[in-house]
């Protein structure tokens, strides 16, 4: 029967239990560990999680069984930030910051987000679906069983629309789980139109249309100076809750734009980046629902001068998610190498990177009624990992830990060296 399996003799299981709400504070520490754990899927769900000898009685029928003796299992990874459909390489614009070069001269080079835009304007339909599958098979073998994507290279009605429509169409040929995000206010454009008659453009002409495509699940919007400033991502926020679609913000990024306040104040799910965002912001805003998604990936390939404060965020009652940030830019595929850099970057302990990479990416994601935590009842999503320890995710730098990712009771990826 498809969706039926067994994982027993694990060293390590993290059932990382739901308590109704993403984990913040003292509980984003806690994995609720079971070791010599089993957990037994029926067609595709969770029917059992606890110790081997506890769901002995699960184990007569013809079933099967992974020995997960010396592993560590856990929910399967939900990357919940990516930007994978897009053409063209932007290796040398490392090169160029490498060597000094800041952003605007390398921009003047004909470099930037920008550039993107352009190639995947002129891309063909077949190679912006090959280069998004390309990428979707690299995140996989990371470990991620459900993957959020955005659109934001099109910055135009046609283009933002059709970038949707191929994110569907590549989500039909994947294993993975796929939601999609509308990034319309990605950066202001370069093409002569203002950010003003941008941010009308994207009201009157564009979020309708998304609406009436039915593709996108959430409305990304950044807050940065330079970009689209407190008032345009206001408004834009504005209208979203107005129409009652889910938002998430990218805050803050280069600089101390009043994005996380922004985007708490008005309600968005998640704040992306939020690098710059001052300590005395994170006080004074407090504990919140919304989820800060911090992408330490990025701020290191961007040669940062500032991270963001992580600890805070966490002291202060806000939950934290972790995700790659996979781009244009850069291509990190791998949400496990992730985990252990959130952990060397922000000095996270590697249960706070894992719960931000499982069920705290679950409630990013709207997702976490069926996914996230190893409840019974949940999908049968899970990444089995080669390490008998989960603290070991944040010392297995690069290696290939990841032994196999299953989603709804199925294996959907097994690394076969
Ligand atoms: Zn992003």
């Amino acid at each position: 029967m498809p969706g039926n399996l067994n994982i027993i003799n694990a060293s390590s299981l993290c059932l990382i239990t739901d308590y109704g709400q993403p984990r913040a504070g003292k509980d984003q520490e806690t994995l609720n560990l079971i070791e010599n754990g089993a957990v037994i899927l029926r067609e595709g769900r969770i029917v059992a999680a606890d110790t081997t000898e506890a769901i002995a009685s699960w184990l007569t029928d013809e079933v099967e069984t992974i020995d997960a003796t010396g592993k560590t299992v856990l929910p399967g990874l939900i990357e919940c930030h990516s930007h994978p459909i897009f053409s063209g390489s932007r290796h040398w614009e490392y090169v160029r910051r490498l060597e000094g070069a800041s952003g605007k001269s390398i921009r003047a080079e004909g470099g930037g987000i920008w550039s993107t835009i352009i190639n995947t304007r002129k891309a063909s339909d077949e190679e912006l679906i090959e280069n998004t599958l390309s990428g979707f098979k690299k995140i996989l073998a990371g470990g991620v069983s459900t993957l959020e994507v955005k659109s934001g290279y099109g910055l135009n009605t046609i283009q933002e629309l059709r970038l949707l429509q191929l994110l569907k169409d590549a989500a039909a040929k994947t294993p993975l789980d796929i939601v999609i995000t509308f990034l319309g206010a990605h950066i202001a454009p370069q093409d002569g139109i203002t950010v003003a008659e941008y941010v009308q453009q994207i009201q009157e002409e564009m979020v309708p249309a998304v609406i009436n495509q039915g593709i996108a699940e959430f409305h990304d919007i950044t807050c940065e100076i330079g970009d689209f400033e407190e008032k345009d991502a206001t408004s834009l926020l504005t209208q979203a809750r107005q129409l009652n679609i889910p938002t998430r913000v990218h805050a803050d990024a280069s600089s101390d734009s009043r994005g996380w306040r922004t985007a708490v104040t008005n309600g968005a799910v998640a704040a992306d980046h939020l690098t710059y965002t001052p300590d005395s912001e994170i006080k004074d805003v407090g504990k919140t629902d919304t989820i800060a998604v911090l992408l330490p990936v990025a701020e290191q390939f961007y040669l940062d001068a500032r991270k963001a404060n992580a600890k805070l965020f966490i002291e202060t009652g806000v939950p934290v998610a972790i995700a790659t940030d996979y781009c244009s830019s850069f291509q990190a595929t791998s949400l496990t190498l992730t985990i252990a850099l959130a952990c060397s970057w922000f000095g996270l302990t590697p249960a706070q990177a894992i719960v931000g990479a499982t069920l705290n990416s679950a409630y990013v994601l709207g997702r976490d009624k069926d996914r996230g935590s190893l409840g019974v009842g949940k999908r049968g999503d899970i990444t089995l990992f080669n390490c008998k320890h989960p603290n070991e995710l944040g010392t297995a730098i690069g290696s290939p830990v990841v032994e196999a990712v299953i989603s709804n009771g199925q294996v959907i990826w097994r690394n076969n060296n």
